[in-house]
């Protein structure tokens, strides 16, 4: 904490994996010996950047730009990047922190890497993102290649913000180097499924741990946060396998739909007019809209997958789910619950799938679409997905059984952190002292 004052998100997001690593550390004197976790903890490289700007009305704004590149020990760096104006470098360092351990569980060779800048893309014209994009690229290319270190999205970044920053790397590059970014149009070296992988891959994810305790996502009751990328493919999943989701959310508050979440207007509120959920009565008018959002958690449900952003459950929530009857809980966004909210979840057997297993969905997609673009090949939806599914009740596999071989049987919190860590710390051992 001394060392790295004030980064409240990443010193929760560094307690929660080294607590439940000790059970590794036992096994493997060599990692405490070689100085692993100090080394895992400190980023190989951070940079903070100036992105200068001028808006609709000629006034030259400026925002920080930033780009953690964490751990290279199992490939390049690779993790999105967020626009949101909570954005610092503590949120981008416990993003980038939970990375390296859940692009480990894909089974794919990358690294560890998150970016953003506190820029708010909320109420800016389309040319106002595009000068700002542009900007950051201008100053984050130099940092970057499909061997170096390839971003993608997360919250405030989705394919209209990757286009513009692949257009300017191509800009100034002088070069189509289409595996530098993920996430991009179909048109020019997008992946099929990534658009849906992160959703989808948390319920493929839940379905098989339900499966292991006699449960499904059929004929359950479900409770979706957010209302963005990962939230639309999460409904549209659960509602595929004969799950009801009844309510979703914005910043502002949440919707409740008894009948179902109309996805179709969340779709079109979301992804096309950019409006907020409140208007998603207008159309439902059977609906409820309520300001707030973390009275989403008041609804009672069998599954709650919280996918709108960190520290959204806390500890009175997690008690209100668990009260009303809630059964499991799936983490589509990073480090949706708080310390406190997870040992409410353990301490009463609410089955608990955590993020970096169970959100990994969009990262492996992402390294697919890179596989895609060093072959020069598109695969089909129904490959991909295919592959996605596979990942995703692979890492559900391998963090179980790592939590049973650690005695921990059943913790994928444990599993899935010792899982993702013994591979990078076997390749940081082999690699020597770098
Ligand atoms: P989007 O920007 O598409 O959507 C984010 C959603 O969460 C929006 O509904 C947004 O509401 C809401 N939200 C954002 N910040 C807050 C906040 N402070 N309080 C309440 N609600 C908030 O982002 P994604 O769907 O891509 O990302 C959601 C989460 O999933 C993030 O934690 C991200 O890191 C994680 N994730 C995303 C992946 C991906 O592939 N996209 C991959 C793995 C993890 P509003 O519109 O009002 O801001």
């Amino acid at each position: 904490q001394k060392r790295n004052p004030y980064e409240y998100e990443f010193h929760q997001a560094v307690k929660e994996i080294l607590e439940s690593l000790v059970p590794a550390l036992a096994k493997h004197p060599e990692y405490m010996e070689n100085a692993i976790l100090e080394r895992l903890v400190e980023p190989e490289r951070m940079i903070t950047f100036r992105v200068p700007w001028v808006d609709d009305q000629g006034k030259t704004r400026v925002n920080r730009g930033f780009r953690v590149q964490f751990n290279s020990a199992i490939g390049p760096y690779k993790g999105g990047i967020r626009f949101h104006p909570s954005v610092n470098a503590s949120i981008i360092k416990f993003l980038g922190f939970e990375q390296i351990l859940k692009n480990s569980l894909t089974g794919l060779p990358i690294g560890g890497g998150k970016g953003g800048s506190d820029f708010d893309p909320k109420g800016k014209s389309n040319g106002e993102i595009m000068r700002f994009t542009q900007s950051f690229m201008t100053e984050l290319y130099k940092y970057l290649g499909p061997d170096v270190d390839v971003p993608a999205g997360d919250i405030g970044v989705g394919a209209r913000e990757v286009g513009y920053m692949f257009g300017q790397y191509k800009r100034i590059r002088s070069a189509y180097e289409a595996g530098v970014l993920t996430g991009k149009g179909l048109s020019y070296g997008g992946s099929l499924v990534r658009t849906e992988a992160t959703g989808y891959g948390v319920v493929y994810f839940v379905e098989e741990m339900l499966k292991d305790n006699g449960l499904s996502f059929e004929g359950s009751t479900v409770v979706v946060s957010g209302s963005g990328n990962v939230a639309i493919y999460a409904i549209e999943k659960a509602t595929q396998l004969g799950a009801k989701v009844v309510a979703c959310s914005d910043s502002n508050g949440y919707v409740y739909d008894k009948n179902g979440i109309n996805l179709k207007t969340v779709k079109r509120l979301k992804e096309v007019e950019r409006k907020r959920i409140k208007e998603y009565v207008a159309e439902n008018p059977h609906a409820e809209y309520h300001e707030g959002c973390s009275g989403i958690w008041s609804i009672p449900c069998d599954i709650a997958l919280p996918c709108a952003t960190q520290n959204e459950i806390n500890e009175e929530s997690a008690e209100l789910l668990v009260k009303n009857g809630v059964k499991a809980i799936g983490e589509g966004a990073n480090m949706p619950s708080t310390l406190e909210a997870i040992n409410v979840f353990l301490k009463n057997k609410v089955l608990f799938a955590p993020a970096k297993a169970a959100n990994a969905g969009g990262v492996s997609t992402s390294a697919l679409e890179m596989s895609q673009n060093s072959m020069r090949m598109s695969w089909t939806f129904e490959e991909v997905d295919a592959q996605l599914y596979k990942i995703m009740t692979n890492i559900y596999r391998n963090s179980l059984a790592a939590s049973v071989e650690y005695g921990y049987p059943g913790n994928l919190v444990v599993g899935a952190n010792i899982a993702g860590f013994i591979k990078v710390a076997e390749a940081m051992m082999a690699q020597g002292v770098v």
